[in-house]
């Protein structure tokens, strides 16, 4: 288990104890009261906030010990023009992606997605709406949003998506039951490039990334602008990032790839 899951679940017992406490001898000091329960905020924010402290949801964070190359992925697309820009990018260097599609996007774009399918990469879920309070949503929001995006995925490739983002990588216990019900594997990162705003600077993204760049790396990047606003960072960036995988002998792999090899996978297949 997770070290902060850990926590987790002491810390609720913890407050249980003190509260059956406080009805069975009294009320407890104020202060004392207070700081327990500031502390037991905090620390569920914390969770919420942090998708690799894993408080909630189990999480990949990076490829398994023997894994080799990096999994370069792209949220928030597809996108119409950028989407395909990535594509060309991605072919030139002969690399291998996941793009994490929302929803509701990709039924704007069905062409967009089938382009990446055909292009040999993976297509995972990033939600259907892209709520950015996903993580504070009653289950049956998130559950009907997260089946929403998987039909939609499923009816424009014919295949039923099991990777997933969350909107802005926050969790809760909620997604986690989603999560569960759905048989899905969220996916996080071991290096993120802040390209998705509007004024993140490609030479800025390209250090981020590079440092970052080993074997196992899973990368977070954006082929799209959450809104659509602007052209990310990542289209300049791409073309250097890609260079410095080939430097360092990294070929670009789907993520999926080295899940499908984990005991689970193996089960389910
Ligand atoms: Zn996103």
């Amino acid at each position: 288990m997770p070290l902060a899951r850990g926590l987790f679940y002491l810390a609720t017992a913890g407050a249980i104890a003190l509260v059956a406490r406080s009805l069975i001898l009294g009320p407890l000091p104020l202060w004392l009261s207070a700081a327990a329960l500031t502390g037991y905020v905090a620390w569920v924010t914390l969770g919420h906030l942090v998708l690799r402290l894993a408080m909630f949801v189990d999480v990949v964070v990076r490829g398994p010990r023997r894994a080799r190359g990096v999994a370069l992925t792209f949220d928030d697309g597809p996108h119409p023009e950028h989407t395909p820009r990535v594509l060309d990018l991605l072919d030139r260097a002969g690399a291998k992606a996941t793009f994490f599609v929302i929803g509701h996007k990709a039924e704007a774009h069905p062409e967009v997605v089938r382009e990446i399918v055909r292009r040999g990469h993976a297509v995972g879920v990033h939600s259907y709406a892209h709520d950015r309070l996903f993580s504070l949503r009653s289950l049956r929001f998130v559950r009907d949003d997260l089946r929403r995006a998987v039909a939609a995925i499923e009816a424009i490739t014919g295949e039923r998506p099991w990777l997933f983002r969350p909107p802005v990588g926050h969790t809760s216990l909620r997604i986690a039951r989603a999560v569960e019900e759905l048989d899905l594997e969220v996916i996080g990162w071991s290096a993120r490039g802040v390209d998705g705003l509007a004024r993140s600077r490609p030479d800025r993204v390209v250090a981020r990334v590079v440092r970052g760049l080993s074997d196992g790396a899973i990368v977070l990047l954006h082929d799209a602008a959450e809104r659509d606003t602007h052209v990310p960072a990542t289209l300049q960036a791409l073309p250097r990032i890609l260079a410095a995988m080939d430097r360092k002998d990294l070929r670009g792999v789907r993520v999926d790839r080295w899940l499908t090899e984990a005991p689970r996978r193996k089960q389910r297949a």
